[in-house]
């Protein structure tokens, strides 16, 4: 059965079309600057040139359109009818504590979702965008909604509760949910398979550090903590999130420079982290690499800062768990740069970690980079959050 994965933003639109049987995928795309000028569909079908389209898409459905008819262009499409697409998995940033697993979207579900938005502002709704819009495109195909926040459902109460007045989370539901929940549960499957242990034996941490990055602790197969909170902000520093910091910082700011709470959160969340340490030098940590290779200040404090958080988060999730026997790196930054894992690694010594160079230095395959030696097992896995929306989605339709 062919799953069209779907990961809907406000003005984006990525998608793929996965197998789930074979887990193979035959096509990917994204639609870029939905209702702005100069609109485009970037599709690519497995082993076939990038095409580009340049055309209006004034909303969603146009670009879904677009999308379905590029899936079916005779020639470099992969699907002859809409028949070929058995179900749709849509990624959902935010399910509260309504959703603890994927679940098959029907109208009730839509309106949870539609409840949490208040939650995620910017992204549940045009996740709802995308599901209305495929729902009107391809009536009778069943959807599923994969939530980013469900698989940190598990954390114990002590980990999510913020140290606030307990009316706000009893009220308002403020509280730690955490997300990029189904790269966490991908990874630290498939670092259990890579250790040729059960899962429900270990204790995992998962360093997933993309242009958005957490932590997560994972004890016996379940999150029990993780570096992100009620929103993507909380945590690691990022690539222009500031994660953690005082909240009395807002207030500084905004009373010296007389900016509105809103335009302090825009600082924090679009102008911060390596990016704002390394001056506006960039949030690619290519770039921060080279900065740092050319023996500049802005790249090295970036870099280093960056690290140094990510060994705090593991040190911390090593008492959470009393002990851990994996740590996994995955996402853009964790999957390719060996000079981050080695920062991250080198705070982690005191307990017997060493890492084998040869094998930190291979890229694009799961692999365990530390030394045959070391107590802990150190590895690189990369994520596949589409491969995994795909299974949630078939497990539950087929
Ligand atoms: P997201 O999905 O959060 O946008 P990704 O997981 O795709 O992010 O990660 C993107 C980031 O990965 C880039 O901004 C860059 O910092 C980093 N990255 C990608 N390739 C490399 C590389 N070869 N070396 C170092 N960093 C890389």
């Amino acid at each position: 059965m062919n799953v069209l994965v779907i990961n809907c933003g406000s003005s984006s639109l990525k998608f793929q079309v996965i197998n789930a049987v074979t887990e193979e995928m035959s096509a990917k795309g994204l639609c870029e600057r939905i209702g702005i000028d100069g609109s485009r569909l970037v599709y690519q079908k497995t082993g076939g040139e990038k095409e580009i389209t340049q055309a209006p898409m004034p909303d969603h459905k146009v670009a879904i359109k677009m999308v379905i008819d590029a899936l079916m262009n005779p020639k470099t499409g992969v699907v002859k009818s809409l028949d070929e697409i058995g179900a749709v998995g849509h990624r959902i940033v935010h399910g509260g504590e309504k959703f603890a697993s994927s679940t098959v979207i029907n109208d009730e579900v839509i309106k949870a979702i539609e409840e949490c938005s208040d939650l995620a502002p910017l992204h549940n709704p045009a996740n709802l965008i995308g599901i209305r819009a495929c729902s009107e495109l391809m009536p009778g195909t069943p959807m599923v909604a994969v939530f980013d926040t469900a698989f940190h459902q598990t954390m114990p109460e002590e980990a999510f509760l913020y140290g606030i007045p307990y009316k706000y989370y009893q009220q308002d539901k403020i509280r730690r949910y955490g997300f990029h929940g189904t790269s966490h549960a991908y990874v630290s499957g498939r670092a259990a398979a890579l250790m040729g242990e059960d899962i429900s034996k270990l204790k995992l941490i998962v360093c997933h550090l993309g242009n958005g990055a957490s932590v997560s602790a994972v004890k016996f197969g379940k999150s029990i903590d993780t570096s992100m909170g009620l929103t993507p902000l909380e945590g690691l520093i990022m690539g222009t999130r500031s994660g953690d910091l005082d909240p009395a910082i807002l207030q500084f700011i905004a009373n010296k420079y007389n900016k509105s709470i809103d335009e302090v959160m825009n600082i924090l969340n679009k102008e911060s982290g390596v990016f704002g340490l390394s001056e506006g030098l960039s949030s690619d940590f290519r770039d921060l690499e080279d900065s740092k290779n050319r023996g500049e200040d802005k790249g090295r404090r970036a870099m280093e800062a960056f690290a140094y958080r990510v060994a705090k988060y593991v040190g911390a999730y090593i008492a959470a768990m009393n002990g851990v026997d994996g740590i996994c790196f995955t996402a853009g930054v964790g999957e390719n740069s060996p000079i981050v894992r080695n920062l991250v690694c080198e705070h982690l010594g005191f307990m017997g970690v060493s890492i084998d160079q040869d094998a930190n230095n291979q890229r694009g395959k799961e692999i365990v980079i530390s030394e045959k030696s070391s107590r802990v097992k150190v590895m690189v896995i990369p994520t596949n959050e589409e491969l995994a929306i795909a299974r949630e989605t078939y497990a539950l339709v087929k």
